[in-house]
């Protein structure tokens, strides 16, 4: 079979591998399409400590397809089932994972990350994944490139659980790529008043308010004076900063209204994480500032719910279908920041 494995630095080769086998407690999963994320940009610019010459990775850690073979013990699921993965596995006996929370495991693994993913025509769902409840039965309603969304969708929903969105909400987003759509589109449904997104690219602001005309859109000149204006001289009640900028964070914490909830969703680049921050601006207007990273099984479950309920739709976040074999062209048009979602399918388009 196809695979696209990393065997190091800017090397990523798709290669002819023996189709995999399956054990008793495993299932053969054949990848029906998989999405690109900044995960996959990064391990090809830097390499990556799991990814050799001796030792190549299939990387994809966004998963969605069809189960080609059920080994003898797994009783949960059955060939032709069309499924979503979630990439992120625990140990399962630890405090974390058995209150929910497998990924934030000390011993977590991840599909396309440690252990081989979803960039190849199929992969071996290992027997942990499949007891933990990783795969998830897809419906009839939701496609499978939506399906494969659900990973970075429900990273977005893990962050939407912590700083909440009231009706009525100013929700401010810095950064307007696919996973600052996503927060924008769950900002809307849960009722906010107002959707501003900030990025000092023109062309993507246009392409946010072409998905939905009622997104406010500000670019780099005068931002913080300009939302201040928008918001009648409140600040935004949430401030979410979807990209890798120290400055983003600082300037979240001055836009932020009294009572707001900030939440540093983007990590930053190694060597640019300490940040010098106006702690009185948290402490005089009484802010909450949360982290996050992943996403539970129940978050990625609760995500693929609200798309086949047609509560949210993340197909206008799609830009590029490809074959496997054009896999690295498409990373470097994400590492561009080129259209939103690029996405590899393994059928014809
Ligand atoms: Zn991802
Ligand atoms: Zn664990």
């Amino acid at each position: 079979m196809q695979a696209a494995q990393l065997y190091g630095k800017e090397d990523l080769r798709v290669v002819d591998i023996p189709k995999p086998q399956i054990t008793a407690d495993e299932i053969l999963l054949k990848i029906k399409a998989s999405a690109i994320c900044g995960t996959d940009v990064r391990m090809l610019k830097n390499g990556h400590k799991n990814a050799s010459e001796s030792n190549p990775l299939t990387i994809g850690h966004e998963i969605s397809g069809e189960i080609s073979e059920v080994g003898a013990n797994v009783t949960a699921y059955k060939t032709g089932d069309r499924v979503a993965v979630a990439p992120n596995l625990g140990c399962g006996v630890c405090d974390l994972c058995v209150s929910g929370n497998t990924h934030m495991c000390s011993q977590s693994e991840a599909l396309g990350v440690t252990i081989p993913g979803a960039f190849a025509e199929f992969m071996v769902i290992p027997e942990k994944a499949v007891r933990q409840g990783n795969i998830c039965i897809i419906g009839d309603n939701t496609s499978f490139e939506e399906a494969a969304l659900a990973e970075p969708f429900s990273c977005v929903y893990n962050a939407f659980e912590l700083y909440g969105v009231n009706p009525g909400d100013s929700v401010v987003i810095i950064g307007s790529g696919p996973i600052g759509l996503m927060h924008a589109k769950l900002a809307k449904m849960a009722g906010a008043g107002k959707v501003i997104i900030n990025d000092l690219n023109p062309d993507r602001l246009a392409e946010c308010r072409a998905i939905d005309s009622s997104f406010i859109t500000m670019d780099g000149d005068n931002f913080e004076e300009n939302l201040r204006m928008e918001t009648g001289g409140k600040g935004a009640d949430v401030v979410i900063t979807a990209c890798p900028a120290p400055s983003a964070q600082q300037s979240a914490l001055r836009i932020a209204a009294v009572f707001g909830r900030i939440c540093f969703f983007g990590g930053l680049p190694h060597g640019k994480s300490e940040v010098a921050l106006d702690t009185n601006e948290i402490h005089y207007k009484q802010l909450t500032i949360t982290g996050m990273t992943r996403q539970s099984l129940a978050q990625f479950r609760k995500t693929l719910s609200l798309v086949e309920k047609n509560l949210v739709s993340v197909n206008d976040l799609i830009t590029t279908k490809s074959p496997l074999r054009d896999l690295e062209a498409a990373i470097i048009r994400s590492a561009k920041g080129e259209g939103l979602k690029n996405m590899i399918v393994f059928y014809d388009t």
